[in-house]
């Protein structure tokens, strides 16, 4: 019998990792729907490879060209919003959450109602609505395991422990290629320059926010939200090596971390195999020529993506969606040359501080996908009235 399975945001990074892990076992898999955003070609050539049932492209004015590029292969070929949440619908048994952005939401919460074991890279889902993700997992006995590296590594960690007996977990943070800079420096910092990771290769939008820390920001959120520690528990500590992905420590005072090369396949693998083990192409980390291991503490004010982290987790409701919209928006400015690098944290925290003035981040428990948009949309709104402002001030 071959496990049916989805990848959503197959053109990307991760999802072009993960189908590198499937098609080394062709035979044990049989694809259900692969999607893309706007690259056509490598979706069309993907889902002939792997005989996909339907191939989705987000942008809708490319759904002519899909068709074209699938023609003769007998596979459905569907564009838009709506059509990614259907194709996420479809029975599957593994699906994989690989969008960048909150455009992974709706089709990551559509698998879980059809009760699909969901592979969560799209850490953006848990930021903007964890309790809606987790409720939704809940009610349809789904599972959802998580594909971020750190996140990975903590649940690994957790494998047959007892999580109240959790002090404390340790995330870690490459420091990206902004980690000795100075503020002066950092402010005019280049897009070129912020594409610099010096260890892991990603996507364009997640690599910048990882040399800004947003990205490691999201992660304390989504550590907060997926395993319900609280924010006093999350720590995060700059390992410019990327070897030790997370730490858990236990009230014993024992400390269990997890090591890996800085390769997605070990994270995307693990879900893709669990609850068992198996071989993996990755290398083998080799210690000893490795030598050292360093780890130093995050620098807030270089850095205030962390410190504004830890004003959404305190502030709780909506303020996860808005968070992650204002940053999205901010990094949309950043990667145009409309703001500066350090105008990203600038712009989050003034949309942070209007929205919470004015109520609008309060919330239910379980804020409905509905809320979750709209915060989404008033956050970007007042995200771009910011960068105005900024680029007014200039
Ligand atoms: P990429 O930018 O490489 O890929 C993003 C994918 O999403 C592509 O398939 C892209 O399509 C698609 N896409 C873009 N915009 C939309 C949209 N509006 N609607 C639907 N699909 C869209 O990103 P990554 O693979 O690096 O990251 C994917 C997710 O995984 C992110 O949430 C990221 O934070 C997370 N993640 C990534 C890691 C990594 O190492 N890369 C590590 C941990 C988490 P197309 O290219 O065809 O336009």
């Amino acid at each position: 019998m071959t496990r049916r399975v989805s990848i959503f945001g197959a053109t990307g990074s991760i999802g072009q990792n993960t189908l590198d892990l499937i098609r080394r076992r062709r035979e044990e898999f049989s694809v259900v729907a692969l999607s893309g955003g706007r690259n056509v070609a490598r979706l069309a050539a993907d889902a002939r490879e792997f005989g996909a049932e339907l191939a989705v492209v987000a942008d809708p004015a490319l759904h002519a060209a899909l068709k074209a590029a699938l023609a003769g292969s007998g596979i459905e070929a569907a564009a838009g919003a709506e059509a990614l949440v259907e194709a996420a619908a479809r029975p599957a048994e593994w699906v994989m959450s690989a969008i960048v952005g909150i455009a992974g939401l709706a089709p990551g919460l559509a698998a879980l109602e059809q009760g699909a074991t969901l592979a969560l890279a799209n850490k953006e889902s848990l930021v903007t609505a964890g309790p809606l993700l987790l409720a939704g997992a809940a009610r349809h006995g789904a599972t959802i395991l998580p594909v971020d590296s750190e996140h990975s590594a903590i649940f690994q960690a957790l494998v047959g422990e007892d999580v109240s007996a959790v002090e404390r977990v340790i995330i870690t943070a490459s420091g990206g290629p902004f980690r000795d800079w100075p503020v002066s420096r950092l402010a005019r910092a280049s897009l070129e320059q912020a594409l610099n990771h010096p260890n892991w290769k990603m996507g364009q939008r997640i690599t910048i926010d990882s040399a800004s820390m947003f990205n490691k920001a999201l992660e304390v959120i989504e550590t907060k939200e997926f395993f319900g520690f609280s924010p006093e528990q999350i720590e995060v500590l700059v390992h410019p090596e990327s070897l030790v992905h997370a730490l858990v420590g236990f009230r014993d005072g024992a400390l269990m971390a997890h090591l890996g090369v800085a390769d997605m396949r070990h994270a995307i693998g693990y879900a893709l195999n669990w609850p068992r083990r198996r071989e993996l192409p990755v290398e083998r980390l080799d210690l000893a020529r490795i030598g050292r291991l360093r780890f130093e503490p995050p620098d807030e004010a270089r850095f205030p993506a962390l410190r504004l982290a830890r004003e959404v987790m305190a502030t709780g409701g909506l303020a996860g969606a808005a968070f992650n919209a204002a940053k999205e928006r901010a990094l949309d400015g950043f990667i145009a040359g409309r703001i500066g690098f350090m105008d990203m944290a600038r712009v989050v925290e003034a949309v942070l501080e209007t929205l919470e003035a004015s109520g609008a981040l309060r919330a239910d428990a379980v804020p409905p996908l509905d809320m979750v948009v709209r915060a989404d949309h008033l956050a970007r709104r007042q995200a771009d009235a910011a960068m105005a402002r900024l680029e007014n001030a200039d």
